[in-house]
Parts: structure tokens; sequence; C-alpha cells
């Protein structure tokens, strides 16, 4: 499988949260930002994807203009019939009917809707610039067009939210006719408005025991209401679980292409520059050039492969490994595993090797112990 990543980073305005490559106030971009982005694709003219993910930043602020000219170009440059997913995340708000129209004409089939929470407070203290109703109406306007495989982000562990507020938005998220829901816990990163008002002492973060409370309550309820979790903090209702995102978990290739995008490729990582201005003055004089271009070793493989196949609650599928790289994970990692699986955070059956739930859990630790010395 080979995965193509598409970053659009505009926004309307940035979330307090946030430490992702986006960006406010500029739209004036937009049109330059498509051209450079069609210019990165052709690049891999050549090359069969699997799946396609619009992301962001929000994708679906693009005026319907810059929209279609994307999409028209990966239309011209890709061929769409082979590809097995096509995902574009939107935010609540940001959606005209027109633009659905425009997304479903060139063949996106996947909606990803950054919703975050269903109470305007939260998303007030998010810092959001959307409320439930949009999300709402936009939800409706997806439906009518015909939009089937519909995921919604949600976020828990925000300061001042109490469980019972996140389980309302559990409860109402529910009664929505959604194939896939993925819900994080908040991390406090550096370099956002939430770090720095926590570092001026206007909120605590919320107490370990509470965020894996809410955590625990997510997965029961949404097992229980017909959703599988296949991931760490991803549900699916039967099978439709985002292949996309598969990719990097079965450790696969993607290309990345936009502005501080990451790809992974022939064995290969290498990103693109986070300075939307340099990322376009490059493709204009023809100058491109990604940054961090790293060889991964075989060990670095291994690693890796290990930390992304125990993010899946199916684990690590050790035929695939052992074909990988023709080693056995029970002689490389002989006492880590014994002890782990004594502690009863590492299970192994059906030739896979798996985390517990205690053990996804307590992921870093297990995890620790899988790095080469
Ligand atoms: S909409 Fe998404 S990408 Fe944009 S600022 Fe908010 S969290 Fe970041």
């Amino acid at each position: 499988m080979l995965g193509l990543y598409i970053h659009i980073p505009f926004c309307i305005k940035k979330c307090y949260y946030c430490d992702f490559a986006s960006y406010e106030k500029s739209e004036h971009l937009m049109t330059s930002y498509v051209d450079a982005l069609l210019k990165n694709l052709d690049m891999y003219a050549n090359e069969t994807f699997d799946t396609i993910f619009i992301g962001g930043g929000t994708p679906s602020y693009l005026d319907e203009g810059n929209l279609e000219k994307l999409l028209l170009g990966i239309n011209s440059k890709i061929d769409i019939s082979r590809i097995k997913e096509f995902t574009i995340e939107c935010n609540p708000g940001t959606l005209t009917l027109d633009k659905f129209k425009i997304i479903k004409m060139y063949g996106v089939d996947r909606l990803s809707i950054g919703l975050q929470s269903v109470n305007d407070d939260t998303l007030q203290v998010m810092g959001r610039s959307h409320n439930f109703k949009d999300f709402d109406e936009n939800f409706n306007y997806a439906c009518k067009l015909g939009f089937r495989n519909i995921n919604v982000d949600l976020i828990f562990g925000m300061p001042y939210e109490k469980l019972d507020k996140y389980k309302n938005t559990l409860d109402v998220i529910s009664q929505y006719d959604l194939s896939h829901i993925s819900a994080y816990n908040l991390i406090l990163e550096e370099n956002t408005k939430f770090y720095k008002m926590h570092l001026e002492g206007k909120f605590a973060e919320l107490e370990e025991e509470l965020q894996l409370e809410m955590y625990n309550y997510t997965r029961y309820f949404l097992e229980n209401v017909g959703y599988s979790q296949y991931e760490i903090s991803n549900f699916a209702k039967g099978s439709n679980e985002c292949l996309h995102n598969l990719i990097y978990w079965n450790f696969e290739d993607y290309i990345g292409i936009g502005v501080g995008a990451h790809s992974f490729y022939k064995g290969s990582r290498f990103e693109n520059t986070k300075n939307i201005n340099n990322y376009i003055d490059m493709f204009n004089n023809n100058k491109y050039k990604p940054i961090n271009y790293h060889k991964n070793s075989n060990i670095e493989n291994i690693e890796e492969y290990i930390m992304l196949g125990f993010r899946k609650t199916k684990g690590i599928d050790l035929v695939d490994f052992e074909r990988r790289f023709n080693k056995d994970i029970f002689v490389l990692f002989k006492d880590e595993i014994a002890k782990h699986m004594e502690n009863g955070l590492l299970y192994y059956g059906n030739n896979r090797l798996f985390l517990t739930i205690r053990g996804m859990i307590l992921m870093n630790y297990v995890l620790k112990d899988f790095i080469f010395k």
C-alpha cells in the first residue's frame, strides 16, 4: 500500500491547543500554495497510490475556486479509480453546499470532521471557531449529498471539562450515523496558547486519573454503541477502519506533500519545510529540496515497526515481521516479551503479539524495552 497525504495549512484561527503546521490570516497565499502543491504532486506522477488524505489545517477552508483547482489537479495526475479511500478533513462552519458538491464530484468518499466537543463552552475554551450547530448543519448537508463514510474527531481532557460533560459529547455524537470516531487525549504541546496559559497558572492539567477514566469510558461507551477499537484512539463501525492511517501504523510507504508534510518512502524519511513562503518559493523557482532526509537503518526499521504496530489493538503480525526483517521477534526480544507477558501487558495469540488493555494504557513503559540498547 502507498498513501498520499496532502497538507492544507490554512485555518480561520489558531486553536489554543494546536501545534500543527497551520496558519491564520494567510488566505492571500491560498492560490499560490495550491499551485505549489500540484507541482509537488507532479514529482510522484508515476506512483500508484492506494489512499489519499487531504488534511490540515483546514482543507475545507479553501475557497471554492482553489478547492476545485486542487481536486481537479489531483484527478488529472492520479488514477482516482484505483484509490481505495479518499478522505478530506473538514471543520464545521467552513463548508457550504457548493463545497460539498465539489468534494463529491471529484471522488472524495470519506469526510473527517473536526468537531472535538458538542459543548459550545468547551469549544470556546479550546479556541475553536465553530459551535455545535455548525456541525449539525454540515453533517446534514453531507448526508443529503450521499456521504456515508464520515469520521468525527473528539478531544477529551480539556481544561475545566468534567467527566459528565465529556460523557454528554459521546452521548450526543452516538446519535449521528458515523462510521468512525477518533477520540484523542489532550496533550499540552509547547508553542501553544494552552501551554503558555498553563505556565502562567491559568489552569492545571487534568489529573491523570481523570484522563484515564475518560479514556476508559470512551472505550466502554463506544464499544457498547457498536464501534470497535482498532487503535489507541480510533474506533470504527464494521469495516470502516481508516485505510490511510493504517498505512502509517502498518509501517508502509506514504508520500506527504505540502508545507511541513512528512514522507516515508523506499526506506527513507524526509520532510518539507514548515515555512509556507519558502515552500511556495521553492516550487516557483524549481528549487524543491526536502529537509531532514534520513535513510533508516535496519534497527530503526524494526523499532519503528514495533512502536507503530503496538498502537493497533491487533498488534504485530509475526509472519509479516519475519518476512520483512528475516528475524524472529521472540529471539530478538526474548526477555522483554517474557517480562511483559508475565506482568499482563503483552499477549500472544493467532501469530500476533499485542498489548492488553492495560498494556495500551502503559504503552510508553512497554515500548522503552523494545528499543535496541
Ligand atoms: S482547526 Fe485544526 S489545524 Fe487549525 S488551528 Fe485548529 S486544531 Fe489546528
